[in-house]
Protein backbone atom coordinates (compact mmCIF):
# COMPACT_ATOMS: atom_id res chain seq x y z
CA UNK A 1 0.00 0.00 0.00
CA UNK A 2 1.67 3.36 -0.87
CA UNK A 3 0.36 7.22 -0.69
CA UNK A 4 0.34 7.20 -4.62
CA UNK A 5 -2.77 4.47 -4.41
CA UNK A 6 -4.71 6.37 -1.88
CA UNK A 7 -4.44 8.71 1.07
CA UNK A 8 -2.90 7.57 3.82
CA UNK A 9 -4.80 5.70 6.62
CA UNK A 10 -5.22 8.25 9.48
CA UNK A 11 -4.41 6.58 13.27
CA UNK A 12 -5.28 9.94 15.06
CA UNK A 13 -7.60 11.26 17.02
CA UNK A 14 -9.41 13.32 14.23
CA UNK A 15 -9.88 14.06 11.63
CA UNK A 16 -10.14 10.32 10.43
CA UNK A 17 -10.30 8.30 7.56
CA UNK A 18 -14.01 8.75 6.00
CA UNK A 19 -15.56 6.18 3.59
CA UNK A 20 -15.94 7.20 -0.45
CA UNK A 21 -19.51 7.19 0.13
CA UNK A 22 -19.23 10.11 2.92
CA UNK A 23 -16.67 11.94 1.04
CA UNK A 24 -18.94 11.32 -2.14
CA UNK A 25 -22.32 13.04 -0.97
CA UNK A 26 -20.57 16.26 -0.97
CA UNK A 27 -20.47 16.53 -4.83
CA UNK A 28 -23.04 18.84 -4.83
CA UNK A 29 -23.91 22.74 -3.61
CA UNK A 30 -26.87 23.41 -1.79
CA UNK A 31 -28.15 27.14 -0.78
CA UNK A 32 -28.90 27.76 2.81
CA UNK A 33 -32.92 27.80 2.22
CA UNK A 34 -32.86 24.52 0.23
CA UNK A 35 -35.89 22.72 0.60
CA UNK A 36 -33.39 19.01 1.11
CA UNK A 37 -31.04 20.55 2.74
CA UNK A 38 -33.17 21.76 4.96
CA UNK A 39 -34.27 18.31 5.27
CA UNK A 40 -31.53 17.25 5.95
CA UNK A 41 -30.35 19.32 8.64
CA UNK A 42 -33.48 18.17 10.80
CA UNK A 43 -32.89 14.40 9.96
CA UNK A 44 -28.99 15.12 11.22
CA UNK A 45 -30.10 16.78 14.64
CA UNK A 46 -32.62 14.18 14.73
CA UNK A 47 -30.49 10.99 14.63
CA UNK A 48 -28.04 12.64 16.88
CA UNK A 49 -30.87 12.73 19.95
CA UNK A 50 -31.62 8.99 18.98
CA UNK A 51 -28.29 8.14 19.14
CA UNK A 52 -28.33 9.10 23.01
CA UNK A 53 -31.45 7.51 23.65
CA UNK A 54 -32.68 11.60 24.63
CA UNK A 55 -35.33 12.15 21.97
CA UNK A 56 -38.03 12.66 24.74
CA UNK A 57 -35.81 14.89 26.88
CA UNK A 58 -32.99 16.93 24.86
CA UNK A 59 -32.47 18.55 22.18
CA UNK A 60 -29.95 18.72 19.77
CA UNK A 61 -28.04 22.62 18.56
CA UNK A 62 -25.53 22.23 16.14
CA UNK A 63 -22.78 24.55 15.63
CA UNK A 64 -20.24 25.69 13.37
CA UNK A 65 -16.22 25.18 13.65
CA UNK A 66 -14.39 21.79 15.14
CA UNK A 67 -15.02 20.49 18.69
CA UNK A 68 -13.60 22.68 20.53
CA UNK A 69 -16.77 25.64 19.10
CA UNK A 70 -18.96 23.63 20.53
CA UNK A 71 -17.48 22.77 24.39
CA UNK A 72 -17.02 26.56 24.55
CA UNK A 73 -20.73 27.66 22.94
CA UNK A 74 -22.05 25.42 25.13
CA UNK A 75 -20.43 26.29 28.76
CA UNK A 76 -21.31 29.83 28.06
CA UNK A 77 -24.62 28.93 27.52
CA UNK A 78 -25.40 26.47 29.61
CA UNK A 79 -23.22 27.73 32.58
CA UNK A 80 -24.97 31.63 33.58
CA UNK A 81 -22.61 34.50 34.80
CA UNK A 82 -23.28 33.34 38.32
CA UNK A 83 -22.48 30.10 38.11
CA UNK A 84 -19.63 27.92 39.53
CA UNK A 85 -17.83 24.51 37.93
CA UNK A 86 -15.97 21.90 38.98
CA UNK A 87 -13.76 20.64 36.18
CA UNK A 88 -12.51 17.04 36.30
CA UNK A 89 -9.31 16.89 34.78
CA UNK A 90 -7.07 14.26 33.72
CA UNK A 91 -5.74 15.37 30.06
CA UNK A 92 -5.14 17.96 28.08
CA UNK A 93 -9.06 17.89 27.27
CA UNK A 94 -10.37 18.88 30.90
CA UNK A 95 -7.54 21.93 30.92
CA UNK A 96 -9.17 23.08 27.86
CA UNK A 97 -12.35 23.54 29.53
CA UNK A 98 -10.57 25.45 32.77
CA UNK A 99 -9.27 27.74 29.97
CA UNK A 100 -12.97 28.54 28.24
CA UNK A 101 -14.33 29.39 31.63
CA UNK A 102 -11.32 31.47 32.33
CA UNK A 103 -12.21 33.57 29.05
CA UNK A 104 -15.66 33.55 29.61
CA UNK A 105 -15.22 34.46 33.15
CA UNK A 106 -17.31 31.71 35.08
CA UNK A 107 -16.26 30.74 38.25
CA UNK A 108 -14.72 27.70 39.07
CA UNK A 109 -13.24 24.76 41.34
CA UNK A 110 -10.75 21.83 39.79
CA UNK A 111 -10.32 18.14 40.54
CA UNK A 112 -7.18 17.23 38.81
CA UNK A 113 -5.60 13.50 39.05
CA UNK A 114 -2.72 11.46 36.88
CA UNK A 115 -3.16 11.63 33.32
CA UNK A 116 -3.64 7.81 33.79
CA UNK A 117 -5.85 7.92 36.83
CA UNK A 118 -9.39 8.14 36.72
CA UNK A 119 -11.51 10.30 39.26
CA UNK A 120 -12.71 8.78 42.08
CA UNK A 121 -16.46 9.04 42.56
CA UNK A 122 -16.52 9.47 46.61
CA UNK A 123 -13.62 12.08 46.01
CA UNK A 124 -16.02 13.89 43.51
CA UNK A 125 -18.89 13.33 46.00
CA UNK A 126 -17.14 15.03 49.14
CA UNK A 127 -15.53 18.07 47.05
CA UNK A 128 -19.52 18.52 46.13
CA UNK A 129 -20.65 18.35 49.58
CA UNK A 130 -18.01 21.01 50.73
CA UNK A 131 -18.96 23.52 48.39
CA UNK A 132 -22.25 24.55 47.95
CA UNK A 133 -21.30 27.26 45.31
CA UNK A 134 -20.55 24.87 43.28
CA UNK A 135 -23.59 24.58 40.53
CA UNK A 136 -22.06 22.47 37.22
CA UNK A 137 -19.55 19.29 36.90
CA UNK A 138 -17.83 19.11 33.95
CA UNK A 139 -16.41 15.74 33.05
CA UNK A 140 -14.80 14.22 29.80
CA UNK A 141 -16.27 10.71 29.15
CA UNK A 142 -12.82 9.50 26.97
CA UNK A 143 -9.82 11.98 27.67
CA UNK A 144 -8.18 12.04 24.16
CA UNK A 145 -4.71 12.68 25.59
CA UNK A 146 -4.56 9.49 27.08
CA UNK A 147 -7.26 7.20 25.55
CA UNK A 148 -8.46 6.43 29.36
CA UNK A 149 -12.06 6.18 29.77
CA UNK A 150 -13.56 8.20 32.69
CA UNK A 151 -16.30 6.71 34.97
CA UNK A 152 -19.01 8.53 33.68
CA UNK A 153 -22.35 6.59 34.84
CA UNK A 154 -20.76 6.68 38.24
CA UNK A 155 -20.24 10.46 37.77
CA UNK A 156 -23.15 11.12 36.76
CA UNK A 157 -24.77 9.20 39.95
CA UNK A 158 -23.14 11.73 42.32
CA UNK A 159 -24.38 14.63 40.08
CA UNK A 160 -27.81 13.40 40.68
CA UNK A 161 -27.29 12.61 43.70
CA UNK A 162 -26.01 16.14 44.73
CA UNK A 163 -28.36 18.28 42.28
CA UNK A 164 -25.75 19.30 40.71
CA UNK A 165 -26.00 20.26 36.62
CA UNK A 166 -23.05 17.63 34.61
CA UNK A 167 -21.82 18.92 31.24
CA UNK A 168 -19.84 15.97 29.67
CA UNK A 169 -17.34 16.41 26.85
CA UNK A 170 -17.58 13.15 24.72
CA UNK A 171 -16.43 14.27 21.25
CA UNK A 172 -13.89 11.20 21.03
CA UNK A 173 -16.57 8.87 22.25
CA UNK A 174 -20.03 10.04 21.74
CA UNK A 175 -21.49 7.22 18.73
CA UNK A 176 -18.54 4.57 20.01
CA UNK A 177 -19.43 4.35 24.06
CA UNK A 178 -22.75 3.81 25.07
CA UNK A 179 -24.29 7.08 26.70
CA UNK A 180 -28.00 6.61 27.11
CA UNK A 181 -29.56 9.52 28.44
CA UNK A 182 -32.65 7.15 30.11
CA UNK A 183 -29.59 5.31 32.25
CA UNK A 184 -27.00 8.32 32.72
CA UNK A 185 -28.70 11.67 34.07
CA UNK A 186 -26.53 14.70 32.47
CA UNK A 187 -27.93 18.54 31.08
CA UNK A 188 -25.25 18.92 28.40
CA UNK A 189 -23.29 16.36 25.97
CA UNK A 190 -21.00 17.66 23.41
CA UNK A 191 -19.60 16.26 20.40
CA UNK A 192 -18.34 16.43 16.62
CA UNK A 193 -19.02 15.41 13.19
CA UNK A 194 -15.70 14.64 12.60
CA UNK A 195 -15.02 11.84 15.61
CA UNK A 196 -16.24 8.20 16.11
CA UNK A 197 -19.55 8.77 13.61
CA UNK A 198 -16.98 9.18 11.19
CA UNK A 199 -18.18 12.67 8.98
CA UNK A 200 -16.02 15.20 7.87
CA UNK A 201 -14.24 17.68 10.30
CA UNK A 202 -16.56 21.63 10.46
CA UNK A 203 -19.63 21.34 13.02
CA UNK A 204 -19.97 20.37 16.37
CA UNK A 205 -22.96 19.57 18.47
CA UNK A 206 -24.59 19.66 22.08
CA UNK A 207 -27.68 17.90 23.15
CA UNK A 208 -29.03 20.46 25.95
CA UNK A 209 -31.85 18.94 28.53
CA UNK A 210 -34.88 21.10 26.96
CA UNK A 211 -35.89 22.52 30.14
CA UNK A 212 -32.24 23.41 31.16
CA UNK A 213 -31.69 25.29 27.84
CA UNK A 214 -35.13 27.65 28.21
CA UNK A 215 -33.71 28.79 30.83
CA UNK A 216 -30.66 30.11 29.33
CA UNK A 217 -31.59 33.10 27.45
CA UNK A 218 -28.89 35.57 28.11
CA UNK A 219 -26.08 33.42 29.59
CA UNK A 220 -23.94 33.28 26.37
CA UNK A 221 -20.66 35.62 26.24
CA UNK A 222 -20.62 35.38 22.53
CA UNK A 223 -22.94 35.97 19.61
CA UNK A 224 -21.91 33.28 17.58
CA UNK A 225 -21.43 30.85 20.58
CA UNK A 226 -24.42 31.63 21.96
CA UNK A 227 -26.50 28.02 21.81
CA UNK A 228 -29.54 29.08 23.09
CA UNK A 229 -30.23 31.39 20.25
CA UNK A 230 -28.93 29.17 17.57
CA UNK A 231 -31.77 26.67 18.79
CA UNK A 232 -34.59 28.95 18.92
CA UNK A 233 -33.48 30.67 16.11
CA UNK A 234 -33.36 26.86 14.56
CA UNK A 235 -36.86 26.43 15.87
CA UNK A 236 -38.68 29.42 14.47
CA UNK A 237 -37.99 28.60 10.74
CA UNK A 238 -35.67 25.37 10.46
CA UNK A 239 -32.44 27.52 9.38
CA UNK A 240 -29.11 28.03 10.69
CA UNK A 241 -28.50 31.51 12.32
CA UNK A 242 -25.07 32.36 10.03
CA UNK A 243 -23.48 30.22 6.98
CA UNK A 244 -24.10 26.54 7.23
CA UNK A 245 -21.80 24.27 6.78
CA UNK A 246 -24.01 22.46 4.16
CA UNK A 247 -21.29 20.19 2.79
CA UNK A 248 -20.51 18.93 6.20
CA UNK A 249 -23.95 18.15 7.42
CA UNK A 250 -24.54 16.58 3.95
CA UNK A 251 -21.49 14.34 4.50
CA UNK A 252 -22.22 14.32 8.13
CA UNK A 253 -26.20 12.71 7.07
CA UNK A 254 -24.27 9.88 5.07
CA UNK A 255 -21.91 9.02 7.77
CA UNK A 256 -24.47 8.74 10.13
CA UNK A 257 -26.46 6.74 7.71
CA UNK A 258 -23.92 4.41 7.74
CA UNK A 259 -23.42 4.12 11.43
CA UNK A 260 -27.01 3.03 12.00
CA UNK A 261 -26.68 0.43 8.90
CA UNK A 262 -23.37 -1.10 10.51
CA UNK A 263 -25.52 -1.75 13.92
CA UNK A 264 -25.46 1.76 15.66
CA UNK A 265 -23.13 2.55 18.68
CA UNK A 266 -22.78 -1.16 19.39
CA UNK A 267 -21.42 -1.75 15.76
CA UNK A 268 -18.97 0.70 16.36
CA UNK A 269 -17.94 -0.19 19.51
CA UNK A 270 -17.17 -3.91 18.47
CA UNK A 271 -14.85 -3.02 15.09
CA UNK A 272 -13.41 0.17 17.14
CA UNK A 273 -12.76 -2.99 20.67
CA UNK A 274 -11.02 -5.36 17.73
CA UNK A 275 -8.77 -2.88 16.04
CA UNK A 276 -7.48 -1.56 19.67
CA UNK A 277 -7.54 -5.52 20.83
CA UNK A 278 -5.66 -6.22 17.50
CA UNK A 279 -2.99 -3.66 17.92
CA UNK A 280 -2.24 -3.64 21.42
CA UNK A 281 -1.59 -7.73 20.83
CA UNK A 282 0.55 -6.70 18.01
CA UNK A 283 2.35 -4.07 19.20
CA UNK A 284 3.08 -5.45 22.98
CA UNK A 285 4.38 -8.42 20.63
CA UNK A 286 7.46 -6.03 19.27
CA UNK A 287 7.67 -5.27 22.56
CA UNK A 288 6.07 -2.23 23.56
CA UNK A 289 3.99 -1.11 25.99
CA UNK A 290 1.00 0.80 26.68
CA UNK A 291 0.44 3.69 28.72
CA UNK A 292 -2.68 2.59 30.43
CA UNK A 293 -3.94 -1.20 32.17
CA UNK A 294 -5.96 -2.81 29.80
CA UNK A 295 -9.06 -2.35 32.30
CA UNK A 296 -8.73 1.79 31.51
CA UNK A 297 -8.00 1.84 28.00
CA UNK A 298 -10.98 2.90 26.25
CA UNK A 299 -11.24 1.64 22.13
CA UNK A 300 -9.98 4.79 20.53
CA UNK A 301 -6.82 6.24 21.21
CA UNK A 302 -3.88 4.05 22.61
CA UNK A 303 -1.03 5.71 23.97
CA UNK A 304 2.32 4.05 24.10
CA UNK A 305 5.33 4.43 25.79
CA UNK A 306 8.25 5.52 23.92
CA UNK A 307 11.16 2.75 23.29
CA UNK A 308 14.16 2.88 25.30
CA UNK A 309 16.40 1.53 22.07
CA UNK A 310 19.10 4.71 21.34
CA UNK A 311 18.29 3.71 17.61
CA UNK A 312 14.56 4.87 17.64
CA UNK A 313 13.92 8.48 16.66
CA UNK A 314 10.21 8.89 16.78
CA UNK A 315 10.59 11.38 14.24
CA UNK A 316 12.23 9.07 11.45
CA UNK A 317 9.49 6.46 12.90
CA UNK A 318 6.56 9.09 11.92
CA UNK A 319 7.73 9.75 8.48
CA UNK A 320 8.82 6.14 7.25
CA UNK A 321 4.93 5.19 8.48
CA UNK A 322 3.63 8.48 6.55
CA UNK A 323 5.34 6.91 3.61
CA UNK A 324 3.49 3.63 3.39
CA UNK A 325 0.45 4.89 4.12
CA UNK A 326 -0.17 5.18 8.14
CA UNK A 327 -0.36 8.46 10.24
CA UNK A 328 0.40 7.99 13.58
CA UNK A 329 -0.17 10.91 16.50
CA UNK A 330 2.65 11.98 18.89
CA UNK A 331 2.00 11.93 22.69
CA UNK A 332 0.59 14.41 24.76
CA UNK A 333 1.71 13.56 28.18
CA UNK A 334 3.16 15.41 30.57
CA UNK A 335 3.90 12.12 32.86
CA UNK A 336 5.95 9.83 30.42
CA UNK A 337 7.59 10.19 26.54
CA UNK A 338 5.00 9.04 24.35
CA UNK A 339 3.45 8.23 21.31
CA UNK A 340 -0.44 7.72 20.21
CA UNK A 341 -2.09 5.20 17.47
CA UNK A 342 -5.47 5.67 17.07
CA UNK A 343 -8.06 3.22 16.45
CA UNK A 344 -11.20 4.74 14.77
CA UNK A 345 -12.44 6.01 11.88
CA UNK A 346 -13.35 3.98 8.58
CA UNK A 347 -11.46 1.24 9.35
CA UNK A 348 -10.34 -2.29 10.25
CA UNK A 349 -8.77 -5.05 10.64
CA UNK A 350 -7.24 -5.46 7.68
CA UNK A 351 -5.96 -1.39 8.05
CA UNK A 352 -4.99 -2.13 11.52
CA UNK A 353 -2.40 -5.71 10.62
CA UNK A 354 -1.43 -3.39 7.87
CA UNK A 355 0.19 -0.81 10.24
CA UNK A 356 1.24 -3.22 12.49
CA UNK A 357 3.87 -5.14 9.56
CA UNK A 358 4.84 -1.60 8.37
CA UNK A 359 6.05 -0.72 12.08
CA UNK A 360 7.71 -4.48 12.22
CA UNK A 361 9.92 -3.27 9.15
CA UNK A 362 10.05 -0.06 10.27
CA UNK A 363 11.77 -1.21 13.26
CA UNK A 364 14.01 -3.51 11.49
CA UNK A 365 15.03 -0.65 8.86
CA UNK A 366 16.08 1.45 11.80
CA UNK A 367 18.34 -1.25 13.78
CA UNK A 368 15.81 -1.27 16.47
CA UNK A 369 15.82 -4.13 18.65
CA UNK A 370 12.04 -3.72 20.13
CA UNK A 371 9.96 -1.28 21.27
CA UNK A 372 10.41 -1.84 24.90
CA UNK A 373 10.78 1.30 26.93
CA UNK A 374 12.90 2.16 29.88
CA UNK A 375 12.06 0.77 32.68
CA UNK A 376 9.88 3.20 35.37
C1 LIG B 1 -11.14 16.18 19.71
C2 LIG B 1 -11.59 16.56 21.06
C3 LIG B 1 -12.11 17.84 21.34
C4 LIG B 1 -12.24 18.93 20.31
O1 LIG B 1 -11.11 19.17 19.60
P1 LIG B 1 -11.17 20.04 18.26
O2 LIG B 1 -9.74 19.99 17.81
O3 LIG B 1 -11.62 21.39 18.60
O4 LIG B 1 -12.12 19.35 17.32
C5 LIG B 1 -12.56 18.09 22.62
N1 LIG B 1 -12.53 17.15 23.57
C6 LIG B 1 -12.06 15.90 23.34
C7 LIG B 1 -12.09 14.89 24.45
C8 LIG B 1 -11.56 15.56 22.08
O5 LIG B 1 -11.11 14.32 21.85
Amino acid sequence: MTTADRDPWLLTPGPLTTTDETKRAMLHDWGSRDATFIETNARVRRSLLKIANAEDTHVCVPVQGSGTFAVEATLGTVIPKDGKALVLINGAYGQRMVKILDYTGRAHATYETAEDTPPDPAHLEKMLADDAAITHVLAVHCETTSGILNPIAEIAEVCAKQGKSLIIDAMSAFGAIELDAKKVTFDAVMASSNKCLEGVPGMGFALIRKSVLEGCKGNAHSLSLDLYDQWTAMEKNAQWRFTPPTHVIVAFDAAIRQFFDAGGVAGRFKRYTENRDILIAGMRKLGFETLLPDSLQAPIIITFKMPEDPNFDFEVFYDRLKDQGYIIYPGKLTVAPSFRIGCIGALGAAEINGALAVIESTLKDMNVQNGRPAAA
